[in-house]
C-alpha cells in the first residue's frame, strides 16, 4: 500500500452544563426518563417563545476564549432549516454568520510533542430530540431538545488518528476545568463528526474527504480514520481515488469499518436566516473582560506549575492533571499544608490504585484529603512508620473509619536513641555466639541483629537508628 499523507479535521459537539435549557426553562439534566424535562419552547408550540439563557452564553465565550478565538460584537443566532422527526420546529437554532468565536488556535500534546491546532470557529445551538428505534416503531424523546451544545469546526490541520484524539482529549479536559460541561462520552454529552482525506506526500492540493457522523466515542474516532485511511489510501493504490466523490458516512462498531450514507453533492441547502425571536444583543467588554478573568488553569499550566513550582516529575505531574477531580484533590492537599511530593505520592500510587480496584469516582472516594492529612501527619512526627501508614490507609477504607481510629499511642516507632540502646545491648548479650562469629568476619550476621531488634520491639524500632547503634556496637 502507498504511503500517504493523511488530512483530519474535525467537528466537535459537546453539550454544556447549565440549570435550564438554553431557550426554555426544562432542566437541563441527564434525564433516564423520556419526556421528563420538556417545556413548550422544545415542542414548538405556536405562540411560545425562546428566551436565551446568559450563562450558555457565557460559558461559550469562556471556550471561545480558550481556544484563542475573535469574539463578536453583537451575539446572535441563526435558523437552519430541515425538516426531521427530532426537530419539532423544523429549524434549529445554531450561529452561522456570527459565532462565538472565530479564527482560533490551540496548542495540545501529543507523544511528547506540541502541536498547534487551528480552529475554524465555534458556535453556540441547540441540541435536537432523541430517537429511540423499537422493532416497529420509533419515539421521540424531547429531553434532549434544547439542550445547549457547544460545536467547534477545526481547520483540516490534524495528520492522524493520534493527533485527533489527543485534540479531543485536551478539548474535554479544558472543558471540565472550565466547568462548562460534565464532557462525559458515556452521557453522549459529546459527539464528533470526522473529516479525512489524503493525499501524495508533497502534494499542494488537499484529496477529497469523506465526512464520518456523529462518532460518540474517543477509541470510535480513532478506528474510523484508520480505517478510512487504509480505505483511501487501497482506491488511491488502484488509480480509483479520483472516483471518490465527497460523502458522509457512518462508523460501524461491529465490524470496525465505515459504511457509505449519502453522497455529499446533493448538499442540503439549509436556507439560513438571522431567527427573528431572538433579539441581537451587544456583547460588553467589560462582560469579556470578566469571563477572561475568570478562567482557571487548564491542564498543561497546572501540570508546568506543579513541574516548576512544586517540584514533581514530569510524569507524575501528568498523572493529576489529567482529571479535573485529581488535580483538586491534589490541590486540597496542598491547601492543607501537605507537602507536595507526599501527596503526590498518595495520590499517584494508593489513592488512583483503590479507586481503580474499587471503581470508584475520585470525588466519592472515603478518604478526603483531610482524612488523608490524619496519615501523614503522624508519620511526620513519626508516630508511625511509613509502613503502618500504608496499613492504616487500606484498612480505613476498607471499614470506611477515619485513619485516627487505628492510630495509638503505643504504635509510635522508637527513635529514642537510649532505648533502642538498652533494647539492643541485651538483645547483644543474649546472641553472644552470633557476636563472636560476627567479629570473627561472619558480617552478613548484621541483618540477623536487625531482625532480632525488629522482633523484640513488634516491628515499631526506627530501622535507621536501629541500624546506626548496632554497627557502633559490633564494631566496638
Ligand atoms: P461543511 O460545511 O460541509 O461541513 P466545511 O468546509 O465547513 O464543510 O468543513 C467541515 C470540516 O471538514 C472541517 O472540520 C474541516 O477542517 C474539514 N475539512 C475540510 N476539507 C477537508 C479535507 N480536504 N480533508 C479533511 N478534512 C477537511
Ligand atoms: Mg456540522
Amino acid at each position: 500500500m502507498g504511503h500517504y499523507k493523511a488530512v483530519i479535521g474535525l467537528e466537535m459537539h459537546c453539550e454544556l452544563k447549565s440549570n435550564s435549557k438554553i431557550f426554555s426553562s426544562a432542566r437541563n439534566t441527564y434525564n433516564e426518563t423520556p419526556n421528563d424535562n420538556v417545556a413548550p419552547v422544545d415542542m414548538a408550540f405556536p405562540g411560545t417563545l425562546p428566551v436565551v439563557n446568559k450563562k450558555c452564553v457565557r460559558d461559550a465565550l469562556m471556550m471561545s476564549m480558550v481556544l484563542n478565538c475573535k469574539q463578536p460584537e453583537y451575539m446572535y443566532f441563526d435558523r437552519k432549516n430541515y425538516y426531521y422527526p427530532d426537530l419539532p420546529k423544523g429549524y434549529q437554532i445554531t450561529q452561522m454568520e456570527s459565532p462565538v468565536g472565530v479564527d482560533g488556535e490551540i496548542t495540545i500534546e501529543c507523544n511528547g510533542k506540541k502541536k498547534k491546532v487551528y480552529i475554524h470557529d465555534i458556535h453556540l445551538e441547540e441540541d435536537a430530540a432523541s430517537l429511540d428505534h423499537y422493532f416497529d416503531t420509533s419515539c421521540i424523546d424531547y429531553n434532549r431538545a434544547g439542550v445547549p451544545l457547544l460545536e467547534l469546526v477545526t481547520e483540516p490541520c490534524l495528520s492522524s488518528a493520534e493527533e485527533a484524539v489527543a485534540f479531543l482529549e485536551h478539548m474535554r479536559s479544558a472543558y471540565k476545568y472550565c466547568d462548562v460541561s460534565e464532557a462525559d462520552t458515556k452521557k453522549g454529552q459529546i459527539r464528533c463528526d470526522v473529516n479525512v482525506s489524503i493525499m501524495d506526500e508533497d502534494a499542494t492540493e488537499f484529496g477529497t474527504r469523506v465526512e464520518i457522523k456523529n462518532i460518540n466515542s474517543f477509541g470510535n474516532v480513532y478506528d474510523a480514520i484508520n480505517y478510512e485511511i487504509k480505505r483511501q489510501s487501497e482506491l488511491k493504490d488502484q488509480g480509483r481515488y479520483g472516483e471518490v466523490e465527497q460523502e458522509t458516512r457512518r462508523f460501524d462498531e461491529e465490524s470496525g469499518t465505515t459504511i457509505r450514507m449519502r453522497s455529499k453533492v446533493d448538499a442540503i441547502d439549509y436556507k439560513y436566516f438571522v431567527d427573528p425571536n431572538l433579539p441581537k444583543f451587544k456583547i460588553e467588554d467589560s462582560w469579556l473582560k470578566e469571563i477572561r478573568e475568570s478562567i482557571p488553569l487548564l491542564a498543561l499550566e497546572r501540570k508546568e506549575k506543579y513541574i516548576n513550582d512544586f517540584g514533581l516529575s514530569e510524569y507524575d505531574a501528568g498523572v493529576i492533571v489529567k482529571e479535573k477531580e485529581y488535580a483538586e484533590y491534589f490541590e486540597e492537599c496542598l491547601n492543607l499544608g501537605m507537602d507536595a511530593k507526599t501527596a503526590s505520592n498518595w495520590l499517584t500510587t494508593q489513592i488512583l490504585g483503590e479507586i481503580n480496584h474499587l471503581d470508584v469516582a475520585l470525588k466519592d472516594f472515603y478518604l478526603t484529603p483531610n482524612l488523608l492529612q490524619q496519615i501523614t501527619n503522624e508519620v511526620n512526627k513519626g508516630t508511625i512508620s511509613s509502613k503502618q501508614a500504608k496499613e492504616i490507609f487500606y484498612k480505613s477504607v476498607e471499614e470506611q473509619k477515619e485513619p485516627k481510629t487505628y492510630i495509638s499511642s503505643d504504635m509510635a516507632q522508637i527513635s529514642d536513641q537510649s532505648e533502642l540502646e538498652k533494647i539492643i545491648e541485651t538483645i547483644l548479650s543474649d546472641n553472644s555466639a552470633q557476636v563472636e562469629q560476627y567479629k570473627s568476619g561472619k558480617t552478613n550476621l548484621f541483618d540477623y541483629f536487625v531482625g532480632q531488634v525488629m522482633k523484640n520491639t513488634r516491628g515499631k524500632a526506627n530501622p535507621v537508628v536501629t541500624k546506626e547503634i548496632l554497627k557502633k556496637k559490633l564494631e566496638k
